[in-house]
């Protein structure tokens, strides 16, 4: 299957970037090209500012009624829905993740527009709130209107997913949008374009331009004709954004990076509590902010678990993604593979055990693959306990009392998702309380709803995904307030002498 060849995607119009640059999308099964993707640079992120601009002035969209809106956004779930195989395995041949992953994805992606279509019908009913000022002279009511010209920064472990958690609420909420996919992994992202053009959004409403950080990102999110950035991708690059749109008092919202805690008590069902932990830490090859990277396990039952888990995870299918079955794929590109396995490199030298993986599977000679890998007996100082890998590798240890495990599940510099799996229902509730992120899993790891908020605290980043709270992350708040006394105002007397 090969890749289509597209442009940017700007005021409704396929286009040549300026310069007229491509790269080579690689990949990570094969190793080899499999299509190229536009390098847009500055002038292009110019010219899509600009259509989106002239779009959010024109006003059709922005003063539309949700209800308008809605129409699009449920006929792109509707496409993404009919187009579901072939967009599944663009992503798999794009980003490697197993297709039944990239299934679930696409699944996962018309549910979030047709979750937001219905926010955005039900943003009309909300419209011109009245807010009680307690003084009858006046009467005050909300509106919720759109921000404008809204950058969206996204990153490629699920590249459309990550697009359309940011699209679809944007949208819904009235602004204009220009969309910069990660460069490692835009192909589905130019797909959406394709889908948004067919469906008959208004041109300008949507533009998206692929294309390096430096090159594309770095001007987008330092352009002063953006209204916000919502951006979704490391912690360096993230301060780098709000450094950008704070120049130009801009906010950002920032969904950022994680180590996040998985706390197994003696009282867990050992082989349910193996299967949660490999599914936090292996699902999308580890690939996963909110990767329940930190296994802390209570020293009582450590043996046992371990033993299941050594066996369990040498059991996952690892292979070509495209096959059906396929639990584990290949890492995204040579650059992450190379990372992974020298976080693994360092943990041997830093006196880790090494409990299962640790290297290329000795059935796979080309792919960028890596065996699921634990690592046991970690100490607080080790690299891979306190630095987030994003590949299939999990960093465990042992630890007495429910007090202990709570600090050092919070003994990280992040503070995304969390997760506890006990038998004592207080226990988890207590644990959750204490637990410093903005994601609590318990006796699951992992499960994401469009409904429910997304994000952390500390250095993961602020500010929220999905629910109402990622519409809300994209409307401004204005009060009306009018003065309805028939009596004059009378503060400045007309009568009064000047001494
Ligand atoms: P990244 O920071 O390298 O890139 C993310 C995006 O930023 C890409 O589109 C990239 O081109 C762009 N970019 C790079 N430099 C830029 C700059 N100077 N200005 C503006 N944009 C720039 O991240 P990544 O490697 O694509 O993604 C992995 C990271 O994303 C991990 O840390 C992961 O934890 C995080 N992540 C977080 C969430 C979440 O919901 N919190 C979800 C997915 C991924």
């Amino acid at each position: 299957m090969s890749i289509p060849a597209r442009q940017l995607y700007i005021a409704g119009k396929w286009v040549a970037p300026v310069h007229a640059g491509r790269f080579p999308v690689m990949s990570p099964r094969s190793e080899s090209e499999v299509g190229s993707i536009p390098n847009a640079t500055a002038e292009d992120v110019d010219r899509a500012v600009a259509a989106a601009a002239a779009a959010h002035a024109d006003g059709g969209w922005g003063r539309s009624l949700g209800r308008y809106r809605a129409g699009f956004l449920r006929a792109i779930a509707k496409k993404v829905k009919d187009d579901k195989t072939q967009l599944a395995k663009l992503e798999t041949i794009d980003c490697g993740k197993p297709i039944q992953e990239a299934e679930w994805d696409m699944d996962d992606v018309a549910g979030c527009f047709e979750y937001y279509a219905e926010l955005a019908e039900k943003l009309d009913a909300r419209q011109d709130a009245p807010i009680n000022v307690g003084m009858d002279d006046f009467r005050c009511r909300v509106r919720r209107e759109p921000l404008g010209v809204v950058a969206l920064i996204t990153p490629w472990n699920y590249p459309l997913l990550m697009a359309a958690w940011k699209v679809a609420p944007a949208l819904a909420a009235g602004n204009c949008v220009v969309l910069k996919p990660s460069e490692v992994a835009s192909v589905t992202c130019l797909e959406l374009a394709a889908i948004v053009h067919d469906v008959g959004v208004p041109a300008g409403v949507f533009n998206l331009i692929t294309g390096t950080g430096q090159d594309a990102g770095a001007p987008l999110s330092a352009h002063p004709g953006i209204a916000k950035v919502a951006f979704t991708g490391s912690v360096a690059t993230g301060k780098r954004v709000a450094l950008a749109a704070a120049a130009n008092v801009k906010p950002a919202t920032l969904e950022l990076g994680g180590k996040s805690a998985l706390i197994v008590f003696e009282d867990a069902d050992i082989a349910n509590a193996v299967e949660w932990c490999m599914f936090g830490a292996f699902w999308t090859v580890g690939q996963i902010c909110t990767a329940t990277s930190r296994l802390l396990v209570h020293e009582s039952i450590a043996t046992e678990f371990y033993a299941q888990l050594k066996r369990r995870a040498e059991s996952i299918k690892i292979c070509d993604p495209l096959i059906e079955d396929c639990r584990l794929g290949p890492v995204v590109n040579k650059s992450q593979h190379d990372k992974i396995l020298q976080f693994i490199q360092v943990a041997q030298q830093q006196g880790a055990t090494l409990l299962t993986g640790g290297k290329r599977p000795a059935h796979l000679a080309q792919g960028y693959f890596v065996e699921p890998t634990v690592f046991v007996d970690m100490k607080a100082h080790m690299q891979l306990w306190t630095d987030e890998v994003f590949g299939p590798v999990l960093a465990s240890c042992t630890f007495r009392t429910e007090a202990e495990a709570i600090e050092m599940a919070n003994s990280s510099i992040y503070g995304l998702a969390a997760a506890v799996i006990s038998a004592d229902e207080q226990r988890c509730k207590r644990v959750a309380e204490a637990m410093q992120s903005g994601i609590v899993w318990v006796n699951c790891a992992q499960p994401c709803f469009v409904q429910a908020p997304w994000g952390g605290v500390k250095a993961s980043g602020h500010g929220r995904e999905l629910g109402e709270w990622g519409l809300e992350s994209f409307l401004s708040v204005k009060q009306v307030t009018t003065y309805v006394s028939k009596e004059k105002w009378g503060w400045f007397p007309s009568s009064q002498s000047k001494l």
